[in-house]
């Protein structure tokens, strides 16, 4: 099994990160021998071949099994749609930047503080 990360680490964004949940990553990648390539990126798939780019040029990985797990970006359109049409609208959480439950806490927090 191969990891493919287009960053130069993993977990490098969306932190800081519980360390019970990143410190078990780190610890569990190596002890069931799984490899990890950064500062890759993924640009194709053909006849059981993932084509990646480096920065020691193009490598294939053959493996017949790919699994994207490629992050999520924010939606605001609910809240560009109404930010005009009432008193006070705020932005949070993930809406604001994709991260955590504690992040969305926080953001959760400092909103209910100034109201
Ligand atoms: C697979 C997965 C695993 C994760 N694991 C962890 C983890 O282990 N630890 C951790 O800290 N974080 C984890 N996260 C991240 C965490 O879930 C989010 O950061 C957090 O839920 C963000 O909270 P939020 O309230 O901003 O958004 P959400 O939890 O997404 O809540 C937004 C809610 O608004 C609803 N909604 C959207 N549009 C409308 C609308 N028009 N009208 C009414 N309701 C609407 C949605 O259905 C949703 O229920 C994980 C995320 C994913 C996807």
């Amino acid at each position: 099994m191969t990891i493919v990360e287009v960053m130069d680490k993993l977990l490098a964004v969306n932190g800081p990160l519980c360390h019970s949940n990143s410190d078990m990553l780190k610890e569990l990648i190596p002890f069931n021998g799984i490899k990890v390539i950064t500062s890759a990126r993924v640009k194709g798939y053909a006849r059981g071949a993932l084509a990646c780019e480096t920065l020691d040029g193009e490598t294939t990985i053959q493996c017949d099994s790919v699994i994207l797990a490629v992050g999520y970006d924010s939606n605001r359109s609910l809240y560009e749609d109404i930010r005009f049409d009432v008193p006070q609208a705020y932005l949070l959480g993930d809406a604001r930047r994709v991260a955590n439950i504690m992040y969305a806490i926080w953001d959760a927090f400092e909103v209910a503080n100034g109201i």
